[in-house]
């Protein structure tokens, strides 16, 4: 940091308002996170809702900030926050994601029968809890993420997707394609939440970081930790495998943050 203090008081520029390393890249668009500052001087940080869930807040160089993930079909324009019970607004651009089309030769997934939608119905249920999880008693160490597996980038979040031509959700999770039994290594540290072998999702694992940020790892071969455990960053938490709805072996991640999936690659380098 010295040399580059060094070159810029050389050349006499101001240093852009950087975004701290710590925070995700601010994109207020569907699917993304916005940066939001909160105007308080107070020693304790302010009670801030959006849509009437826990939002992050977190210290920055102006004082408190409010990290709030977008819904994927929020809608554009004007956004409200409650800080303190007072709104502060905030602005949702738009963001066209891509499209794309896939086959898939077992029909039973594309068109589960009456027994698989109970089985996908209580499953929903169970995933959706895990992903709204808020834990006020641990804060996230970082707002950052490394890379739970090294892989091609396969599918980014927020394509829009039709299976065998039916429009189906839009992606909610960014794909890294590896191996089956590549391991999976924890991006940050947090307490495992849930785990589980889904209709859709397969063998799962799920993170929760604190504050409401949660991670959710999907159709792995083996898992290898435990609802209650304490993982650090880096640490290995099971492999990649093709387990669920899926056309090769690859790592689903995705990262829930106030209870909406926002873009992992919104937090990695
Ligand atoms: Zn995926």
């Amino acid at each position: 940091m010295r040399s580059l203090a060094l070159v810029v008081g050389f050349l006499g520029l101001a240093l852009p308002a950087v975004v701290s390393a710590n925070l995700p890249n601010n994109k207020a668009v569907p699917g993304g996170v916005a940066i939001v500052p909160l105007s308080s001087s107070e020693e304790t940080p302010p009670t801030v809702t959006y849509n009437g869930r826990s939002v992050l807040v977190t210290k920055t160089d102006d004082g408190w900030s409010a990290v709030v993930g977008i819904g994927l079909s929020a809608e554009i324009g004007e956004h409200r926050l409650k800080v303190n019970g007072k709104p502060t607004a905030f602005e949702v651009q738009d963001k066209q994601y891509a499209e794309q089309r896939l086959t898939i030769s077992n029909r039973r997934q594309v068109n589960p029968s009456p027994e698989d939608l109970e089985r996908i119905g209580s499953e929903r249920t169970r995933i959706r809890a895990a992903l709204e999880t808020y834990s006020e008693a641990a804060s996230p160490e970082a707002l950052r993420f490394a890379i739970p597996v090294e892989g091609r980038r396969s599918s980014p979040f927020g394509l829009r997707r039709f299976f065998n031509d039916q429009p189906r959700n839009p992606h909610s999770g960014l794909d890294i394609a590896a191996p089956t039994g590549t391991p999976i290594h924890a991006p940050a540290s947090g307490t495992v939440v849930e785990t589980g072998d889904f209709f859709f999702n397969g063998k799962s694992v799920f993170i929760d970081h604190g504050h409401g940020l949660v991670t959710m790892y999907c159709h792995m071969d083996s898992i290898d930790v435990a609802v209650g455990d304490r993982v650090e960053l880096g640490q290995f938490i099971g492999t990649v495998g093709a387990t669920g709805r899926v056309t090769g072996p690859h790592l689903h991640w995705s990262v829930a943050l106030n209870g909406n999936l926002v873009d992992p690659e919104l937090f990695i380098d």
